[in-house]
Protein backbone atom coordinates (compact mmCIF):
# COMPACT_ATOMS: atom_id res chain seq x y z
CA UNK A 1 0.00 0.00 0.00
CA UNK A 2 2.46 2.71 1.20
CA UNK A 3 4.84 2.14 -1.52
CA UNK A 4 2.22 3.99 -4.16
CA UNK A 5 3.04 6.97 -2.29
CA UNK A 6 6.29 6.60 -1.82
CA UNK A 7 6.68 6.83 -5.69
CA UNK A 8 4.38 9.71 -5.87
CA UNK A 9 6.70 11.19 -3.24
CA UNK A 10 9.81 10.32 -5.84
CA UNK A 11 8.03 11.82 -8.67
CA UNK A 12 7.27 15.37 -7.09
CA UNK A 13 11.05 14.91 -6.20
CA UNK A 14 12.20 14.56 -10.10
CA UNK A 15 9.55 17.08 -10.82
CA UNK A 16 11.11 19.82 -8.46
CA UNK A 17 8.33 20.30 -6.21
CA UNK A 18 8.78 18.13 -2.96
CA UNK A 19 8.19 19.77 -0.29
CA UNK A 20 10.08 20.10 2.90
CA UNK A 21 9.25 22.13 5.96
CA UNK A 22 12.18 24.49 6.34
CA UNK A 23 14.48 24.70 9.81
CA UNK A 24 12.98 27.04 12.00
CA UNK A 25 16.07 29.13 12.80
CA UNK A 26 16.87 29.05 8.98
CA UNK A 27 15.92 32.66 8.80
CA UNK A 28 17.44 34.03 12.12
CA UNK A 29 21.02 34.49 11.03
CA UNK A 30 20.07 36.67 7.64
CA UNK A 31 18.06 38.87 5.87
CA UNK A 32 14.55 37.76 6.03
CA UNK A 33 12.49 38.69 2.27
CA UNK A 34 10.23 35.79 3.19
CA UNK A 35 7.97 37.30 5.67
CA UNK A 36 4.35 38.01 6.13
CA UNK A 37 5.48 40.00 9.40
CA UNK A 38 4.63 43.49 6.70
CA UNK A 39 5.00 46.03 10.04
CA UNK A 40 7.28 44.16 12.08
CA UNK A 41 4.60 43.79 14.85
CA UNK A 42 5.68 39.89 15.39
CA UNK A 43 9.06 40.69 16.40
CA UNK A 44 7.99 43.77 18.43
CA UNK A 45 9.05 43.03 21.66
CA UNK A 46 7.70 45.86 23.58
CA UNK A 47 4.49 45.86 22.67
CA UNK A 48 4.55 41.70 23.92
CA UNK A 49 5.51 42.56 27.17
CA UNK A 50 3.13 45.67 27.11
CA UNK A 51 0.88 43.45 26.54
CA UNK A 52 1.29 40.52 28.94
CA UNK A 53 1.74 43.29 31.31
CA UNK A 54 -1.94 44.66 31.05
CA UNK A 55 -3.68 40.66 30.92
CA UNK A 56 -6.42 40.46 33.05
CA UNK A 57 -6.06 37.09 35.35
CA UNK A 58 -8.56 35.44 33.44
CA UNK A 59 -9.08 31.30 33.76
CA UNK A 60 -9.65 29.55 30.28
CA UNK A 61 -7.24 31.93 28.74
CA UNK A 62 -4.94 29.70 26.51
CA UNK A 63 -7.95 27.55 25.34
CA UNK A 64 -11.75 28.33 23.99
CA UNK A 65 -12.39 24.26 24.66
CA UNK A 66 -15.11 24.49 22.12
CA UNK A 67 -16.54 26.33 19.04
CA UNK A 68 -18.44 29.60 19.51
CA UNK A 69 -21.81 28.20 19.35
CA UNK A 70 -21.41 25.57 22.29
CA UNK A 71 -19.22 26.77 25.19
CA UNK A 72 -16.46 28.68 23.58
CA UNK A 73 -17.73 31.99 22.84
CA UNK A 74 -15.61 34.56 25.31
CA UNK A 75 -16.13 37.86 25.89
CA UNK A 76 -13.08 38.76 24.12
CA UNK A 77 -13.88 37.18 20.82
CA UNK A 78 -17.21 39.09 21.05
CA UNK A 79 -14.97 42.52 21.99
CA UNK A 80 -12.84 41.63 19.22
CA UNK A 81 -15.84 41.62 16.69
CA UNK A 82 -17.18 44.60 18.56
CA UNK A 83 -13.67 46.40 17.59
CA UNK A 84 -13.80 45.12 14.11
CA UNK A 85 -17.46 46.26 13.83
CA UNK A 86 -16.67 49.47 14.84
CA UNK A 87 -13.53 50.43 12.48
CA UNK A 88 -15.30 48.54 9.52
CA UNK A 89 -18.48 50.80 10.47
CA UNK A 90 -20.27 47.35 9.50
CA UNK A 91 -20.67 43.93 11.20
CA UNK A 92 -18.01 41.66 11.55
CA UNK A 93 -17.67 37.87 12.04
CA UNK A 94 -14.36 36.00 13.30
CA UNK A 95 -12.62 32.64 11.71
CA UNK A 96 -10.10 30.71 13.18
CA UNK A 97 -7.85 31.13 10.29
CA UNK A 98 -8.19 32.87 6.43
CA UNK A 99 -8.76 29.10 5.67
CA UNK A 100 -11.38 28.43 7.66
CA UNK A 101 -12.90 31.65 6.51
CA UNK A 102 -12.62 31.26 2.63
CA UNK A 103 -13.58 27.45 2.48
CA UNK A 104 -16.32 28.17 5.23
CA UNK A 105 -18.42 31.67 3.71
CA UNK A 106 -18.31 30.89 -0.23
CA UNK A 107 -20.08 27.44 0.51
CA UNK A 108 -22.63 29.24 2.70
CA UNK A 109 -23.72 32.19 0.37
CA UNK A 110 -22.86 30.35 -2.84
CA UNK A 111 -25.70 27.27 -4.22
CA UNK A 112 -26.14 25.63 -7.25
CA UNK A 113 -28.48 29.26 -8.28
CA UNK A 114 -25.57 30.49 -8.20
CA UNK A 115 -22.30 31.52 -10.33
CA UNK A 116 -18.89 32.35 -8.85
CA UNK A 117 -16.53 34.57 -10.84
CA UNK A 118 -12.53 34.22 -9.41
CA UNK A 119 -9.84 35.60 -10.73
CA UNK A 120 -7.48 33.10 -12.10
CA UNK A 121 -4.92 33.93 -9.58
CA UNK A 122 -6.99 33.58 -5.96
CA UNK A 123 -5.18 31.61 -3.20
CA UNK A 124 -5.74 28.28 -2.71
CA UNK A 125 -8.20 28.89 0.47
CA UNK A 126 -10.93 30.47 -2.20
CA UNK A 127 -10.11 27.16 -4.77
CA UNK A 128 -11.43 25.13 -1.77
CA UNK A 129 -13.70 27.56 -0.69
CA UNK A 130 -15.41 27.78 -4.45
CA UNK A 131 -15.46 23.65 -4.76
CA UNK A 132 -16.73 23.31 -2.02
CA UNK A 133 -19.99 25.65 -2.88
CA UNK A 134 -22.26 23.62 -5.21
CA UNK A 135 -21.55 26.55 -7.06
CA UNK A 136 -21.23 26.91 -11.46
CA UNK A 137 -17.77 28.39 -11.44
CA UNK A 138 -15.82 30.46 -13.84
CA UNK A 139 -12.07 31.51 -13.63
CA UNK A 140 -11.92 35.13 -15.48
CA UNK A 141 -7.82 35.89 -16.87
CA UNK A 142 -6.07 37.44 -14.11
CA UNK A 143 -7.04 41.09 -13.24
CA UNK A 144 -8.75 41.10 -17.49
CA UNK A 145 -11.89 42.86 -16.28
CA UNK A 146 -13.24 43.04 -20.23
CA UNK A 147 -13.45 38.92 -19.95
CA UNK A 148 -15.28 39.51 -16.81
CA UNK A 149 -17.77 42.49 -17.65
CA UNK A 150 -18.22 40.11 -20.92
CA UNK A 151 -19.04 37.13 -18.67
CA UNK A 152 -21.07 38.91 -16.31
CA UNK A 153 -23.04 40.27 -18.81
CA UNK A 154 -23.48 36.74 -20.51
CA UNK A 155 -24.78 35.20 -17.38
CA UNK A 156 -26.59 37.86 -15.13
CA UNK A 157 -29.77 36.74 -16.31
CA UNK A 158 -29.17 32.89 -16.21
CA UNK A 159 -28.45 33.07 -12.52
CA UNK A 160 -30.10 33.90 -9.09
CA UNK A 161 -26.92 35.79 -8.10
CA UNK A 162 -23.40 36.51 -9.35
CA UNK A 163 -20.27 36.87 -6.51
CA UNK A 164 -17.45 38.09 -7.76
CA UNK A 165 -14.34 36.46 -6.15
CA UNK A 166 -10.46 38.02 -5.63
CA UNK A 167 -7.84 39.32 -3.69
CA UNK A 168 -7.10 42.85 -3.51
CA UNK A 169 -3.15 42.20 -3.46
CA UNK A 170 -2.47 39.15 -5.37
CA UNK A 171 -0.23 36.88 -2.92
CA UNK A 172 2.15 35.75 -5.79
CA UNK A 173 2.38 38.25 -8.18
CA UNK A 174 1.72 41.18 -5.74
CA UNK A 175 -0.31 42.96 -8.10
CA UNK A 176 -3.34 44.25 -7.07
CA UNK A 177 -6.76 44.25 -8.20
CA UNK A 178 -8.66 47.50 -9.51
CA UNK A 179 -11.59 47.73 -6.96
CA UNK A 180 -13.08 50.65 -8.21
CA UNK A 181 -14.09 49.30 -11.25
CA UNK A 182 -15.39 45.95 -9.77
CA UNK A 183 -17.37 47.94 -7.92
CA UNK A 184 -18.77 50.26 -10.15
CA UNK A 185 -19.87 46.68 -12.42
CA UNK A 186 -21.20 44.90 -9.54
CA UNK A 187 -23.35 48.10 -9.49
CA UNK A 188 -24.59 47.45 -12.67
CA UNK A 189 -26.66 44.49 -11.24
CA UNK A 190 -28.87 43.58 -8.37
CA UNK A 191 -27.92 40.13 -8.48
CA UNK A 192 -24.11 40.55 -8.63
CA UNK A 193 -21.86 40.51 -4.94
CA UNK A 194 -18.01 41.07 -4.64
CA UNK A 195 -15.82 38.86 -2.25
CA UNK A 196 -12.12 40.60 -1.43
CA UNK A 197 -9.78 38.89 0.29
CA UNK A 198 -7.34 41.58 1.78
CA UNK A 199 -4.98 39.45 3.77
CA UNK A 200 -1.84 40.61 1.95
CA UNK A 201 -3.14 44.59 2.87
CA UNK A 202 -4.75 44.27 6.12
CA UNK A 203 -2.56 46.77 7.71
CA UNK A 204 -0.79 48.22 5.28
CA UNK A 205 -3.58 49.59 3.10
CA UNK A 206 -5.60 52.54 4.00
CA UNK A 207 -4.94 55.68 6.48
CA UNK A 208 -5.68 53.21 9.28
CA UNK A 209 -4.61 50.02 8.09
CA UNK A 210 -7.68 48.67 6.81
CA UNK A 211 -6.86 47.49 3.53
CA UNK A 212 -7.53 48.24 -0.02
CA UNK A 213 -10.89 49.11 0.91
CA UNK A 214 -10.40 51.59 3.09
CA UNK A 215 -8.03 53.03 0.26
CA UNK A 216 -10.40 53.11 -2.14
CA UNK A 217 -13.17 54.09 -0.22
CA UNK A 218 -15.34 51.45 -1.05
CA UNK A 219 -15.98 49.77 2.47
CA UNK A 220 -19.75 50.21 2.28
CA UNK A 221 -19.78 48.73 -1.19
CA UNK A 222 -17.49 45.37 -0.88
CA UNK A 223 -20.32 42.66 0.20
CA UNK A 224 -17.72 40.54 1.74
CA UNK A 225 -14.42 41.64 3.04
CA UNK A 226 -12.28 39.00 4.04
CA UNK A 227 -9.23 39.96 6.09
CA UNK A 228 -6.33 37.66 8.49
CA UNK A 229 -4.65 38.28 11.78
CA UNK A 230 -2.07 35.82 11.24
CA UNK A 231 0.25 38.37 8.85
CA UNK A 232 1.14 41.72 9.36
CA UNK A 233 -1.38 41.65 12.07
CA UNK A 234 1.06 39.53 14.13
CA UNK A 235 -1.67 37.09 15.24
CA UNK A 236 -4.33 34.11 14.21
CA UNK A 237 -7.57 34.14 12.44
CA UNK A 238 -9.53 35.77 10.55
CA UNK A 239 -12.69 38.17 9.92
CA UNK A 240 -15.08 38.51 7.29
CA UNK A 241 -17.00 42.16 7.17
CA UNK A 242 -20.53 42.40 5.51
CA UNK A 243 -23.93 43.33 6.51
CA UNK A 244 -25.57 41.99 10.14
CA UNK A 245 -27.72 39.55 7.80
CA UNK A 246 -24.46 37.51 6.40
CA UNK A 247 -23.29 37.72 9.84
CA UNK A 248 -25.97 35.86 11.18
CA UNK A 249 -26.57 33.71 8.16
CA UNK A 250 -23.04 32.48 8.22
CA UNK A 251 -23.27 31.62 11.98
CA UNK A 252 -25.98 29.49 10.69
CA UNK A 253 -24.21 27.93 7.82
CA UNK A 254 -20.48 27.87 8.01
CA UNK A 255 -19.60 24.78 8.92
CA UNK A 256 -15.87 25.65 9.38
CA UNK A 257 -17.01 28.35 11.79
CA UNK A 258 -19.82 26.03 13.34
CA UNK A 259 -17.71 22.75 13.44
CA UNK A 260 -13.93 24.00 14.96
CA UNK A 261 -13.16 24.89 18.54
CA UNK A 262 -12.57 28.40 18.29
CA UNK A 263 -9.10 30.65 18.68
CA UNK A 264 -7.92 31.11 22.65
CA UNK A 265 -9.30 33.95 24.50
CA UNK A 266 -5.81 35.00 24.70
CA UNK A 267 -5.36 35.21 20.86
CA UNK A 268 -8.94 37.31 20.87
CA UNK A 269 -7.42 39.67 23.22
CA UNK A 270 -4.04 39.87 21.60
CA UNK A 271 -5.79 40.46 17.99
CA UNK A 272 -7.64 43.34 19.54
CA UNK A 273 -4.62 44.56 21.45
CA UNK A 274 -3.27 45.09 17.95
CA UNK A 275 -5.82 46.45 16.10
CA UNK A 276 -6.51 48.88 18.39
CA UNK A 277 -3.42 50.28 17.90
CA UNK A 278 -3.35 49.54 13.79
CA UNK A 279 -4.49 53.35 12.95
CA UNK A 280 -1.28 54.63 14.48
CA UNK A 281 1.22 52.61 12.71
CA UNK A 282 1.85 55.23 9.79
CA UNK A 283 5.43 55.18 10.15
CA UNK A 284 5.36 51.28 9.57
CA UNK A 285 3.03 51.63 6.69
CA UNK A 286 5.28 54.41 4.97
CA UNK A 287 8.34 52.89 5.51
CA UNK A 288 7.19 49.25 3.79
CA UNK A 289 5.85 51.56 0.85
CA UNK A 290 9.25 53.23 0.57
CA UNK A 291 11.48 50.17 0.89
CA UNK A 292 9.23 48.17 -1.93
CA UNK A 293 9.30 51.22 -3.84
CA UNK A 294 13.17 51.30 -3.64
CA UNK A 295 13.59 47.66 -4.55
CA UNK A 296 10.81 47.85 -7.58
CA UNK A 297 12.48 51.37 -9.08
CA UNK A 298 15.92 49.73 -9.00
CA UNK A 299 14.36 46.65 -10.95
CA UNK A 300 13.26 48.35 -13.24
CA UNK A 301 16.22 51.07 -13.80
CA UNK A 302 17.77 47.94 -14.89
CA UNK A 303 15.06 46.68 -17.39
CA UNK A 304 13.57 44.13 -15.13
CA UNK A 305 9.59 44.68 -15.99
CA UNK A 306 7.81 43.28 -12.64
CA UNK A 307 4.51 43.15 -12.47
CA UNK A 308 4.42 44.04 -8.53
CA UNK A 309 2.85 47.82 -7.08
CA UNK A 310 3.25 46.29 -3.46
CA UNK A 311 5.59 44.90 -1.04
CA UNK A 312 5.38 41.32 -2.56
CA UNK A 313 7.79 41.74 -5.34
CA UNK A 314 8.21 38.40 -7.76
CA UNK A 315 10.91 37.58 -9.89
CA UNK A 316 10.22 35.09 -11.90
CA UNK A 317 13.12 32.45 -13.60
CA UNK A 318 11.30 29.82 -15.39
CA UNK A 319 11.54 26.08 -13.96
CA UNK A 320 11.67 25.06 -10.53
CA UNK A 321 15.25 23.30 -10.35
CA UNK A 322 16.20 26.43 -11.28
CA UNK A 323 14.27 28.81 -8.55
CA UNK A 324 15.59 26.03 -6.02
CA UNK A 325 19.09 26.79 -7.27
CA UNK A 326 18.69 30.25 -7.24
CA UNK A 327 16.95 30.29 -3.70
CA UNK A 328 20.10 28.02 -1.85
CA UNK A 329 22.65 30.13 -3.18
CA UNK A 330 20.56 33.59 -2.02
CA UNK A 331 20.77 31.46 1.91
CA UNK A 332 24.35 30.91 1.45
CA UNK A 333 24.87 34.87 0.46
CA UNK A 334 22.72 35.75 4.05
CA UNK A 335 19.08 36.60 2.18
CA UNK A 336 16.64 34.26 3.23
CA UNK A 337 14.27 34.14 0.37
CA UNK A 338 11.94 31.31 -0.64
CA UNK A 339 10.92 29.81 -4.43
CA UNK A 340 7.81 29.19 -5.16
CA UNK A 341 6.80 26.70 -7.92
CA UNK A 342 3.80 24.99 -9.91
CA UNK A 343 1.43 23.98 -8.88
CA UNK A 344 1.34 27.53 -6.26
CA UNK A 345 2.08 29.20 -9.83
CA UNK A 346 1.61 28.13 -13.09
CA UNK A 347 4.05 26.06 -14.82
CA UNK A 348 7.07 27.58 -16.26
CA UNK A 349 6.63 30.85 -13.95
CA UNK A 350 8.63 29.45 -10.84
CA UNK A 351 9.55 32.34 -9.33
CA UNK A 352 11.59 33.72 -5.72
CA UNK A 353 8.90 35.73 -3.75
CA UNK A 354 10.56 38.60 -2.12
CA UNK A 355 7.87 39.56 0.42
CA UNK A 356 9.35 43.12 2.26
CA UNK A 357 8.40 44.23 6.02
CA UNK A 358 9.22 47.32 7.70
CA UNK A 359 12.39 46.00 9.21
CA UNK A 360 14.60 46.24 6.04
CA UNK A 361 16.66 48.67 5.57
CA UNK A 362 17.72 50.33 2.60
CA UNK A 363 20.81 48.78 2.57
CA UNK A 364 19.47 45.48 2.48
CA UNK A 365 17.53 46.26 -0.27
CA UNK A 366 20.70 47.74 -1.79
CA UNK A 367 22.89 44.83 -1.13
CA UNK A 368 20.02 41.95 -2.76
CA UNK A 369 18.98 44.68 -5.72
CA UNK A 370 22.76 44.21 -6.44
CA UNK A 371 23.06 40.85 -6.45
CA UNK A 372 20.10 40.36 -8.52
CA UNK A 373 21.28 42.85 -11.01
CA UNK A 374 24.75 40.83 -11.09
CA UNK A 375 22.50 37.64 -11.85
CA UNK A 376 20.47 39.56 -14.34
CA UNK A 377 20.91 36.35 -16.75
CA UNK A 378 18.53 34.21 -14.55
CA UNK A 379 15.27 36.75 -14.45
CA UNK A 380 13.24 35.93 -17.00
CA UNK A 381 12.21 38.55 -19.28
CA UNK A 382 8.99 37.85 -20.35
CA UNK A 383 6.60 38.66 -18.28
C1 LIG B 1 -2.55 33.59 3.78
C2 LIG B 1 -3.78 33.72 2.98
C3 LIG B 1 -4.97 33.13 3.38
C4 LIG B 1 -5.05 32.18 4.53
O1 LIG B 1 -5.02 32.83 5.74
P1 LIG B 1 -4.53 32.00 7.03
O2 LIG B 1 -5.00 32.84 8.16
O3 LIG B 1 -3.06 31.88 6.92
O4 LIG B 1 -5.22 30.68 6.96
C5 LIG B 1 -6.12 33.40 2.65
N1 LIG B 1 -6.09 34.18 1.56
C6 LIG B 1 -4.94 34.74 1.12
C7 LIG B 1 -4.96 35.60 -0.09
C8 LIG B 1 -3.75 34.52 1.81
O5 LIG B 1 -2.62 35.03 1.36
Amino acid sequence: MIQYYKVQLEKFKTEGRFRTIPSFSQSDSMINFSSNDYLGLAQDEDLKTEFLSQLPDKKHLLSSSSARLLTGNFEAHEQLESTLAKLYRKSALTFNSGYHANIGILPSIADKNTLILADKLVHASLIDGIHLSRAKNIRYRHNDYAHLEHLVEYYAQQFERIIIVTESIFSMNGDEADLPRLVALKKQYKNVMLYVDEAHAVGIRGKSGLGCVEEHNCIADVDFIVGTFGKALASMGAYVICDEIFCDYLVNKARSFIFSTTLPPINALWTNFILERLSNLTEQREILKSRSEQFRKILRNKGQCNISTTQIIPIIVGESKDAIRFSEELRQKGFYVLPVRPPTVPQGTARLRFSLTSLISEMDIELITNYLIENDGRISKTR
